[in-house]
């Protein structure tokens, strides 16, 4: 979406950068953002409550910028697009480019600056427990997500009892799966869910045999990873219906970019050669 709210040149006296007259002097740096967001509602209806008041964009930048000191400008402007992003959550994208026409280098120049872009994205997450409290460790991990500043849960799937797959002899598993928009990167996401799985109690005894609490990443945007952590898509999803029924419930079109077919397509296959 191109829609956006422009805002240039934005003065704010500050305090960031390496030096110690920086840091104790301060000095100015220059904000234009890019705020992209659905304006269509607030235009169609002319309603000031449905739009992104820019003037308050501009005193939580501005008092932002003065009390979160950085050394370096690359750092202060992911810091102001990630603060932005958490506090309006209509906010799909933001670009911040922070200008420092004072920079302390001992020779003529009009400015130094950094371009910084951060964007939402969209994660479905795989959720399963069959050891303890099930429901309740499924709902500790919605919890946790939902109070992370980081994140949004958008959606979240029934609960579904499914057989164990696999040889290891074990009770059966509640799964679903989480609709997630989230500011992490995939590998952030990853540690931030092994977070979680400890918090649950998680052991990593015996490979695919029991848990309180398995959290998988099953989709990231439409992206592709393969390395020694992690492997996106999920490489397993395909072939499991107990992780394709509840994506498919909150998420039928949730496309597999490596196979090219979506939830729902992915389901109906297994259903008719009736794997697990
Ligand atoms: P499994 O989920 O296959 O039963 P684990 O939950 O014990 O097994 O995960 C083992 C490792 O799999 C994790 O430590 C993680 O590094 C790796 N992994 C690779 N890809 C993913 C992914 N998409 N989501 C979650 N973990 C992943
Ligand atoms: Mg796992």
């Amino acid at each position: 979406m191109d829609d956006c709210i422009m805002i240039d040149n934005l003065v704010v006296f500050a305090n960031h950068g390496v030096f110690k007259e920086e840091k104790t002097m301060g000095q100015r740096f220059v904000i234009s953002m890019k705020l992209y967001y659905d304006l269509y509602p607030a235009a169609r209806s002319d309603d000031l409550s449905k739009a992104l008041n820019y003037a308050e964009i501009c005193s939580f930048v501005t008092e932002f910028t003065q009390t979160n000191r950085c050394c370096l400008i690359e750092a202060a402007a992911v810091n102001i697009a990630d603060a932005l992003l958490k506090k309006y959550s209509v906010l799909t994208k933001v670009e911040i480019t922070l200008k420092k026409p004072w920079a302390p280098i001992g020779l003529p120049l009009d400015q130094a600056a950094v371009r910084a872009s951060r964007s939402r994205h969209r994660a479905y997450i795989g959720i399963g427990s069959n050891l303890g409290d099930k429901k309740g460790y499924l709902d500790l991990a919605v919890k946790k997500l939902s109070e992370d500043e980081s994140c949004i849960v958008r959606k979240v799937s029934e609960y579904r009892i499914t057989e164990p797959v696999g040889e290891v002899e074990q009770d059966d598993f509640l799964n679903g799966c989480i609709e997630l928009d989230t500011l992490y990167s995939p590998h952030e996401l990853l540690y931030k869910l092994h977070e979680i799985e400890n918090a649950a109690g998680r052991k990593r005894e015996i490979h695919w045999g029991p848990r309180t609490l398995d959290l998988d990443i099953l989709l990231y945007d439409s992206e592709m990873i393969h390395d020694s952590v992690l492997t996106i898509p999920h490489p397993e999803m395909a072939k499991r219906r107990f992780v394709l029924e509840p994506l498919a419930e909150i998420a039928p079109f949730a496309r597999n970019p490596v196979l090219g077919e979506c939830a729902v397509t992915l389901l109906e296959r297994i259903k008719r050669n009736g794997t697990s």
